[in-house]
């Protein structure tokens, strides 16, 4: 589990970023006021990443700063001004980046910097360039942001690297190279890894500016220009990162219900035609609350939605290994993969039994709710055939007085 220290003084800003951390992070933050406070939880703590204050009252000169680095915690500092000399000292300190702090937005950035260093942690990067310094240097600036780092001295090679490692995410390529150029580079790739899958960012020389153009529209996500600042590098991979991050993230809630926070009809439709393909027997399963209006009517709508959440776990927790989905209303289906029906149809009896005995609590309150079920063959078929199948087996089931399975 990752953990972030926070070193802080003024309350207000504290204030702030315990918000920030909150809203973003998904990790333990521990907060510190001051440098002994920071080095007794450093004591009993390993961290990911520290967020220290330049000045504070038991170190006014950075020196907390320096003692998270000496601990080999990766640190970004907050700081109120700066001026070049303390900019050049801080880098070369070897704090990863500094935050001004002279607006709201600021913070704002400053955690939203952590959050995506806390993702960068292990991600695997590559650097293609023929010249062995401008490699070394970019190899040390990525290393600096975290990521796993391998490099190539020219586009074959990274092309090599990149075919046989699926969980590179960020690719920075110069364009001359030997062998193979960092256009034809970025073509090639694009053949077999999406923009928003893997990062590209093509690098060329001064001078040249139609190449930059053309490395967009070769299918990079963004470019350089050499020579560069440590500060422009160090944004345009955060932000070209960031925004891998964030398509990753629609991408993920378009497949989830957001109720239950498991999958929707969508995935789930698309994950059934997916395991159709496959030459072995599964079964279908739709399960549908009984009843459940009732719900809705005597204890209202918020009662409802808390009882489908309890089945949603239930479901979840039950078919843990399996694919479940949140289909309709209070219609749930799930995939039994490599289950023939006559297995399938035990585990779901069986997970029948056990919702109808199963405790469910609605505002504090015990409460019994039953499923009917309904079940189906589900191999050398198409999905729509075998979902009405399942659907008439379940018309069935409520037919039979509910609660059962067929
Ligand atoms: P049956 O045993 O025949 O399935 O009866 P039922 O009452 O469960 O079925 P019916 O289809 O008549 O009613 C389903 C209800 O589920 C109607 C709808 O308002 C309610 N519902 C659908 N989605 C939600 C939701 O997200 N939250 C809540 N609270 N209710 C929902
Ligand atoms: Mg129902
Ligand atoms: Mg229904």
């Amino acid at each position: 589990m990752q953990r972030v220290l926070v070193v802080e003084d003024s309350k207000v800003v504290q204030q702030v970023l315990r918000h920030l951390t909150a809203q973003y992070l998904d990790v333990a933050v521990d907060f510190a006021w001051s440098l002994n406070e920071c080095q007794d939880y450093i004591e009993k703590h390993k961290y990911s990443l520290a967020l220290v204050d330049l000045t504070l009252p038991d170190a006014p000169n950075g020196e907390v700063a320096k003692f998270t680095l000496s601990h080999a915690i990766p640190t970004v500092v907050l700081t109120s001004k700066i001026d070049e000399y303390k900019r050049q000292q801080m880098l070369e300190l070897g704090v990863i980046d500094y935050v001004i702090k002279d607006n709201r937005d600021s913070y704002h950035y400053a955690i939203k910097l952590v959050a995506q260093l806390l993702r960068n942690q292990g991600c695997k990067a590559l650097v293609a360039d023929d010249s062995m310094l401008s490699r070394s240097l970019m190899k040390q600036m990525l290393e600096k942001q975290l990521f796993d780092v391998t490099d190539a001295q020219d586009g074959q090679q990274a092309l090599e690297i990149i075919k046989s490692n699926p969980n590179i995410k960020l690719l920075m390529t110069d364009y001359a190279m030997p062998l193979m150029d960092g256009f034809e580079l970025v073509k090639a790739v694009r053949n077999f890894r999406g923009r928003d899958d893997l990062a590209i960012i093509g690098l060329s020389g001064a001078g040249k500016h139609g190449l930059s153009a053309r490395f967009i529209k070769y299918g990079a996500n963004d470019f350089l220009t050499k020579p560069f600042m440590n500060e422009e590098f160090h944004c345009r991979v955060m932000q070209t990162m960031e925004q891998l991050s964030l398509i990753a993230d629609i991408k993920e809630s378009a497949y989830r219900d957001y109720l239950t926070g498991m999958y929707n009809r969508r995935y789930f439709y698309q994950y059934a035609e997916q395991l159709l393909k496959k030459q072995q027997q599964n079964t279908l399963a739709l399960l549908d609350i009984d009843f459940f209006k009732n719900i809705n009517d005597t204890l209202g709508h918020e009662a409802g939605d808390q009882a489908l959440k309890q089945v949603a776990t239930l479901i979840k927790t039950t078919f843990s290994k399996f694919t479940v989905a949140r289909v309709g209303g209070e219609e749930f289906a799930i995939i039994l993969d490599d289950i023939d029906t006559a297995r399938g149809r035990e585990y779901l009896e069986g997970f029948r039994k056990k919702l109808a005995k199963h405790e469910f609590l609605i505002d504090e309150k015990p409460f019994s709710i039953t499923i009917s079920i309904g079940v189906a063959d589900f191999q050398n078929t198409d999905l729509t055939q075998a979902m009405r199948i399942a659907d008439a087996a379940l018309y069935e089931a409520k037919n039979n007085g509910r609660n059962c399975v067929v």
